[in-house]
């Protein structure tokens, strides 16, 4: 094929991926499958979603706000989400420390079936508190994002999905219904996922996001890694700074593992997981996990 169509074609999915890749998806041997946390094995937060159909992605009339940079929300301050690298790599959110992740008033451990979904939504409230002045530090404006609970799969502007993901183009996080309620396990695994998908939102409100999906001089699967491996780095540290889910030894083991040992092309192999996963380790500013400024080596 010609190398501008496919060039504009590969923009077009870029932009209908936004939400969908952001998501979280895990890829897994034979296609897109839910890979929900299972011990001993090891995942991201986040389970797999469908892959936006060319037809999702380029979108019809119909269809709300088109999944590309145009849909979304914009910061009202800050810099210009445009001037890529510097929102990308030296973002002003790089400067800010973290803080230690408090929720005292969300009971642990998290309840199941029904009773999760009132429970996310409170912990979504809770996360935009803990982000916001954090957000405000770096200059930008941190909204609220939605939360939605569906079951099988669901449609978006970010086109169809299923598992966990977040979709910029209306800065929602969808969570399908059953796979994050069971074990003692699994509730690390929900807060983990509900930091993933709310540090999606982050990226977004400080302009990563678009100007990453945006950015044409690399492929998409790497840019998806970096906005990927940021995020997983960001959570690592989010987690483990906070005294309301009293972080152990062996929840750290267990962080370490499922950061070290699956492997996929938009989420980053475990060697780059792990690389990360290192970088999160006793650090407190956010920009520890600057992927935007290392070498594609380190984002494989
Ligand atoms: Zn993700």
């Amino acid at each position: 094929m010609p190398a501008g169509p496919r060039k504009r074609i590969g923009r077009q999915l870029l932009g209908g991926i936004i939400g969908v890749v952001v998501l979280g998806l895990v890829g897994v041997a034979g296609g897109w499958a839910i890979s929900p946390y299972l011990p001993g094995s090891a995942v991201v937060p986040s389970v797999s979603a469908a892959p936006p159909s060319p037809a999702a992605a380029t979108g019809q009339p119909s269809a709300t706000p088109s999944a590309t940079s145009s849909g979304n929300t914009h910061p009202t301050s800050g810099p210009s989400v445009y001037s890529d690298q510097s929102v990308l790599a030296a973002n002003p959110l790089y400067a800010v420390r973290t803080t230690p992740l408090e929720c005292a008033g969300l009971k642990l451990p998290i309840p199941s079936g029904k009773a999760l979904e009132p429970w996310a939504k409170k912990a979504v409230s809770c996360l935009h508190q803990h982000y916001e002045p954090i957000v405000e530090e770096a200059g930008f404006e941190l909204t609220v994002p939605t939360i939605t609970f569906f079951a099988d799969s669901i449609d978006t502007p970010c086109g169809e999905g299923s598992g966990a993901f977040y979709c910029g183009a209306n800065e929602g996080i969808y969570v399908e219904r059953g796979v994050y309620d069971t074990d003692a396990r699994d509730r690390l695994n929900t807060i983990r996922m509900l930091l993933h998908e709310f540090s999606h939102h982050v990226q977004q409100r400080v302009g990563i996001l678009d100007a990453g999906v945006g950015a044409e001089r690399e492929d998409y699967p790497v840019v998806s890694r970096r906005i990927e491996l940021q995020v997983s780095c960001w959570t690592g540290m989010q987690l483990r700074d906070s005294t309301w889910l009293k972080w152990t030894d062996d929840d750290e083991a267990w962080l370490k593992e499922i950061s070290s040992s699956s492997s996929d092309k938009l989420h980053g192999s475990a060697r780059s997981r792990r690389y990360w996963y290192d970088q999160s380790v006793g650090e407190s500013t956010f920009g520890a996990c600057n992927t935007w400024a290392v070498d594609a080596s380190k984002v494989d």
